[in-house]
Formats: structure tokens, C-alpha cells, sequence
């Protein structure tokens, strides 16, 4: 299994530490080369969605990883990596991957003091460390999407086949549980 990670800009690097925790080799993807290299499935990590959104375009890599997600290839968006994927925004005119039915809020706890961290369900895990650090979160999901996590009633991890979000960061943690989800993600669609 190799995973690529979206190096572009943001907390790629600590996405690819866990990872290599758990064995699973992975590769940063951070020119158009790169995404027209064979792999499994993909992470966008947490950053600015109007940066990393801007540099999918002009890198010209936006629509071969758009085409590879469309495909069925697992993809885990993390904060912004989340924002890229939502189909709508309810605070920016930006669009940019639009694939999945949701409408997120970015920076939704507010600028400055919109960092906390707490501990909550993520589907069948009872307690999950959740990093929040100006995170999204969606205020809707479609029918035909699974919802994983809901803080303060907020959704904010959740699931619509091949595409895995949450608003808060996994990576910045010790525990690998969300990234094993995904892989079991991976899994499931190298069967098929
Ligand atoms: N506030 C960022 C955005 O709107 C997301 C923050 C993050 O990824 N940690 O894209």
C-alpha cells in the first residue's frame, strides 16, 4: 500500500510521521509529477484551504487528484484538507475539490481563540483526542454521508465512501486510531 500525502503546504510532515508508525509507506505529493505517479489513496492535510486550494490549480494538480478521488481512490481531509473537499462553504466563495456533501463553516470557533483540544466519540472509538486548531465544521451532510464525530452538536469528522474528513487534527496526536480507520478504508477498496 503506498499513500500519498499532499505536501503543498500545512501539517503534511506529521501525517507522514504517523504513517511511518504504523509501516504504511507513503510519499509527498508536491508537483504534478507526483500525482500521475500509481498509489492507493491520498491525504490533504490541515493548512489554508485558500493557499493549498490556489496551489492545486496553478501546480496543475487539482484535476488529476479530483479525477483519482471521482475514481473511487481513498481520501482523508484533515481541517483543510476538509475545507477542499466540502461541496459548499458557508463563509467563502471559493470552491475548490466540492466532493462531498456537506456545508462546512471555516474557522468556526472564531480566529484567535478558536484552538482547544477535548476528548470525544469517533464512531465506534468511545474517546478520541481531538486537536481543534481554527477548525471547520460542517453544519450539514447529506443523506449519503455516514457522521462520525459531533462535538457541541457540531459535525465534525465523517464519511461519504471513499471520503474520510474531519475538522480536527489526528496527526498532532500520539494516537494512530483515525489513521488505522483509514487504512482499513484503503483496505476495503484494494478488494474491490
Ligand atoms: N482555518 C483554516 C482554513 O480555513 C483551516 C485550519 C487548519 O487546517 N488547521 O483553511
Amino acid at each position: 500500500m503506498l499513500i500519498g500525502v499532499l505536501a503543498l503546504q500545512g501539517a503534511f510532515a506529521e501525517h507522514k510521521k504517523i504513517l511511518d508508525k504504523l509501516n504504511v509507506e507513503s510519499f509527498e505529493i508536491r508537483q504534478k509529477k507526483d500525482i500521475l505517479k500509481e498509489f492507493d489513496a491520498v491525504i490533504l492535510p490541515g493548512g489554508e484551504s485558500p493557499v493549498i486550494g490556489k496551489l492545486l490549480k496553478e501546480l496543475d494538480i487539482f484535476e488529476e487528484l479530483k479525477i483519482k478521488i471521482v475514481n473511487g481512490m481513498p481520501v482523508f481531509g484533515t481541517c483543510a484538507g476538509m475545507i477542499l473537499l466540502a461541496k459548499e462553504i458557508e463563509n467563502d466563495d471559493r470552491r475548490h475539490l466540492a466532493l462531498m456533501d456537506i456545508k462546512v463553516k471555516r474557522n468556526a470557533y472564531g480566529r484567535q481563540l478558536g484552538s482547544f483540544t477535548c476528548s470525544e466519540k469517533f464512531g465506534l472509538i468511545e474517546q478520541f483526542p481531538m486537536v481543534f486548531i481554527r477548525a471547520p465544521h460542517a453544519i450539514n451532510a447529506g443523506d449519503n454521508v455516514e457522521v462520525l464525530s459531533v462535538v457541541d452538536d457540531k459535525i465534525v469528522a465523517a464519511r461519504q465512501n471513499n471520503i474520510l474528513v474531519t475538522a480536527f487534527h489526528p496527526e498532532l496526536t500520539d494516537d494512530t486510531r483515525i489513521h488505522e480507520y483509514f487504512i482499513g478504508m484503503v483496505k476495503e477498496n484494494d478488494r474491490v
